[in-house]
């Protein structure tokens, strides 16, 4: 018997890939890092990709002597790197396409197909190492009087019975969340009776399942277990409404990083074990802080389920014949014009107008009018988190006068003027007061509480991500701006010349 040291410079190229991608994070955690950590995260990918690839040699840790290994490894094509860069080369044309086509209001449905590839990979090499666990170093080879077969190691069982049931979860799990959010199935709830029961007793199977498979590698208990995984994560997004998918986005984003942790032990890969431990920590700690965001109970979005009750999406229009006040460009230009602090309040329909860089060209003629401006965003305005600040990020709006709901939020008593343009959901007072209304609870932004109120949308019967009405429209303190949020921003740019 004999064992494969790893090579020190492998350990090291992939120590160095790790660091970069924790850099990477760090930067990410504020957008005037964002690139540099973008960089990063390009870098250490690189480094594991040709680390990889350079060492691409089947790793056996065990070897015995009579043993016919060239029967076991002839799937194996160690020069196979034509296929690999073939791939590669595949898979980024695809990547830039679709990242360069994408519009950012698509973007979490897109999120979701990628979560799903990934936790479908894991899936993948789980099954490859199950069907050929000699060439993946994984297994001690048998002789039998009929040949022989090759024994898997009882922790690789684990680690590739883990790593197929959480990629299984998350490739079935995406794909419903990428067809609810993209319309391809309704936005509400399906419920089935019985469901957290049913839930339960296949999360329960799966895991005997994985014990069993510790003492048994027969092919039907693997089978099996990716079955049932397969269901699970039909069954456990289904019933969530799609107000709440953003929730589900992240934390299957945080799913499919535990997977590809799982499969980094099988492969004995540490760059894959670091990465996956990095997006799956990451991920649930982003689904928390977005659960925080809009009042959501973390531990109801792990078992799945959660937002059945209360989740709208969209669903009931604003029915109201309260009165309330219609303004025109040239009225919001003068009191803009007129105002010592304006906040401006962007939302979801800021981004479908594509407003953001007119908005940023009447953002500056209001500074060059000595008015002071300041951006307040939501954590969860937009479809995605961070979506506004990348909006504005992209129209060169300064980063200092960008403010975080709980910086800016005690600063609306004392505004002249709140222009909230394409946002609803995250003004909302009922959020603050009504206990039946589905977004009860979630921290909102405190517009109304500015001396006037400018309010951009298309219509009075437009609602916003939950489907209620806002209060504010019908408020003294508000002027109802009706019109494309980029057209009327172009027209009070032109007001104020
Ligand atoms: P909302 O979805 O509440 O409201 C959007 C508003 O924009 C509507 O009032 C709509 O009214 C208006 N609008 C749409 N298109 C235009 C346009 N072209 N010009 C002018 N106005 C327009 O957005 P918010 O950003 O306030 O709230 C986000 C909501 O989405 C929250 O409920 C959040 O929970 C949810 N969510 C958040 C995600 C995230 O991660 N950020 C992901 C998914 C959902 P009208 O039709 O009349 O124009």
């Amino acid at each position: 018997m004999q064992h494969v040291a790893v090579n020190p410079w492998v350990a090291l190229a992939y120590l160095v890939a790790g660091v970069c991608f924790i850099l990477a994070l760090r930067g990410l955690s504020s957008p005037t890092t964002s690139q540099r950590g973008n960089r990063f995260g390009m870098i250490g990918m690189g480094i594991a990709v040709v680390t990889t690839l350079v060492t691409h040699v089947p790793t056996i840790t065990v070897l015995v002597e009579g043993y016919d290994y060239a029967a076991l490894l002839s799937a194996v094509d160690t020069l196979a790197v034509f296929e690999i860069v073939a791939a590669i080369a595949l898979g980024a044309a695809i990547g830039i396409t679709t990242a360069r086509r994408i519009a950012m209001t698509a973007m979490p449905q897109l999120v979701a197909a990628f979560h799903s590839l990934v936790g479908l990979a894991a899936v993948l090499v789980a099954a490859a190492a199950f069907l050929n666990p000699v060439a993946f170093g994984i297994a001690t080879p048998v002789l039998t009087p009929d040949g022989g077969f090759a024994l898997i190691n009882p922790v690789s069982r684990i680690e590739m019975g883990l790593g197929i049931a959480i990629g299984a979860i998350t490739f079935s799990g995406s794909v419903i969340a990428f067809l609810k959010l993209n319309g391809n199935m309704g936005g509400a709830p399906i419920l089935l009776p019985a469901r957290h029961v049913i839930n339960l007793s296949v999360l329960a199977a799966i895991i005997a399942l994985v014990a069993y498979f510790t003492l048994d590698q027969n092919p039907w208990v693997f089978w099996t277990i990716t079955a049932l995984s397969f269901v699970i994560g039909f069954l456990l997004i289904v019933p969530i409404g799609g107000a709440d998918m953003p929730v589900v986005v992240s934390m299957l984003n945080s799913y499919s990083g535990w997977a590809a942790a799982a499969m980094g032990f099988t492969l004995h890969n540490s760059a894959m074990i670091i990465t996956g431990a990095l997006v799956g920590s990451s991920g649930a700690i982003l689904s928390y802080i977005m659960c925080r965001a809009m009042n959501r109970s973390f531990i109801s979005v792990i078992a799945g389920g959660f937002g059945a009750a209360t989740a709208a999406g969209g669903a009931d229009a604003a029915k109201t014949d309260r009165p309330w006040k219609r303004g025109s460009a040239e009225d919001a230009a003068f009191l803009m014009s007129q105002a010592e602090q304006v906040v401006i309040v962007p939302g979801y329909g800021m981004a479908v107008a594509q407003a953001q860089h007119v908005l940023r060209e009447m953002g500056d003629k209001l500074k060059a009018e000595g008015v002071r401006v300041k951006y307040a965003i939501h954590p969860v305005a937009g479809r995605m988190p961070g979506h506004m600040n990348v909006l504005l990020a992209e129209a060169n709006v300064s980063y200092d006068e960008v403010f975080e709901l709980e910086d800016i939020n005690s600063e609306f008593a004392q505004t002249d003027v709140a222009f909230v343009i394409g946002a609803n959901d995250v003004t909302n007072p009922a959020a603050k007061t009504d206990k039946t209304s589905p977004i009860y609870g979630m921290p909102v932004l405190d517009v109304e509480k500015a001396k006037t109120v400018l309010f951009v949308k298309r219509s009075m019967g437009g609602v916003g991500y939950a489907g209620v009405d806002n209060d504010v429209f019908y408020r003294d303190n508000t002027m109802m701006l009706l019109a494309d949020a980029k057209k009327m921003v172009e027209e009070i740019v032109k007001a104020l010349d």
